[in-house]
């Protein structure tokens, strides 16, 4: 065979290195991004209490606030990096929901909730059907691989609805994605009000003259951390909205990808794609919350506390009289092995 031939073949098997080296590189400098995470958003917490809010105009209102944003944006990063997704190994999950981290249910019946692994269709909250969906294997790690599992490459292992493997966290899926959404959101409003309420300390702390300071903590630390708050602030907002948007589609950011083929697909056949999962957007936001009749109360959004997926990682809501995806055959489905194949083995 020439080499020009040879060629895409060559350009293929370096990306898929470049690819893996990056997924190791992930797996190995995760813990130190996870530490420098905990670090800066603790300095920001200190710089924060010390520096802006022994001067809030209305402390009394403003203070309660502040902690509950911090204590928020603390507690969903601790969950989203503790609270382990869901592996094909644990698809019943933890059937523990108790302790003091857990939020209390409305209502606990064994006909609701999370119990849906068996193979009826179930009338689930506002007359959703709760439908099985399909279990294949998986071609890299050779486990059961329910319906919405993918193999995450820098974990190894297939993870229940998985989305993505954080960078600055664990592989994010069905039981820590709302940790996840919620830490990003807090982090936000956090951002937010330390950029807004710390804006008059920052030109006495850049143009440093004692009488205008009035901590003890370096004022360099604090341009620097209002600075990071203002770049971090804006560019997880935007990571925010991308995910409910995301969340509101009923999709994952492996199905976003996915979909958006099948969409190409069905077009091209002449029919229109439909996704099972898709409730509406109101009511794909309550599902993946879990704030349905037999789920949680509002409140929970506004606590740092274990909440359990409405889903099992076997079971999902779908729309009414779409048992599966409208649009797509059998053999258009994609699967996580479709990107292997120049063989690497793996
Ligand atoms: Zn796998
Ligand atoms: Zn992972």
């Amino acid at each position: 065979m020439g080499l020009i031939p040879r060629l895409p073949r060559f350009v293929f098997a370096c990306f898929k290195s470049v690819e893996r080296a990056a997924d190791r590189l992930t797996g190995a400098v995760g813990p130190v991004f996870v530490a420098l995470a905990w670090f800066l958003i603790s300095v920001g917490i200190v710089y924060f209490f010390d520096v802006v809010a022994p001067k809030l105009s209305w402390p009394l209102l403003q203070l309660p606030v502040c902690i509950l944003c911090a204590a928020n944006m603390l507690g969903h990063y601790y969950l989203a990096c503790t609270v382990r997704p869901g592996t094909p190994d644990d698809m019943k999950g933890t059937g523990e929901e108790t302790g003091w981290m857990w939020a209390r249910r409305r209502k606990h019946s064994p006909d609701l909730g999370v119990a849906w692994n068996d193979s009826r269709s179930r009338v689930g909250d506002w007359g959703t059907t709760m439908e099985r969906g399909k279990i294949g294997r998986c071609k890299r790690c050779f486990k059961q691989k329910p319906e919405r599992a993918h193999h995450c490459k820098v974990c190894k292992t297939c993870i229940l609805k998985f989305d993505h493997h954080c960078p600055v966290s664990i592989a994010v899926g069905l039981r820590n994605e709302r940790h996840f959404v919620l830490f990003m959101a807090w982090f936000v409003i956090s951002c937010s009000c330390f950029v807004m309420l710390g804006y008059e300390y920052l030109w006495p702390a850049i143009a440093y003259q004692s009488d205008d300071w009035h901590s003890r903590l370096p004022p360099t630390g604090y341009v620097l951390i209002y600075i990071l708050a203002l770049a971090l602030g804006f560019a997880v907002s935007v990571m925010l909205f991308w995910h409910l948007y995301l969340v509101s589609s009923a999709e994952s950011t492996v199905e976003n990808y996915d979909f958006a083929r099948y969409r190409e697909v069905a077009k091209a056949r002449g029919t229109e794609f439909v996704n099972s999962y898709d409730l509406g957007r109101m009511k794909n936001l309550m599902l993946f919350f879990n704030l349905g009749p037999s789920g949680y109360s509002l409140y929970t959004l506004l606590l740092p506390l274990r909440c359990a997926p409405l889903s099992d990682g076997i079971s999902w809501p779908r729309r009414p009289g779409y048992p599966k995806h409208h649009g797509i055959g059998e053999g258009d489905e994609m699967t996580d092995v479709e990107d292997d194949e120049a063989g690497d083995g793996e």
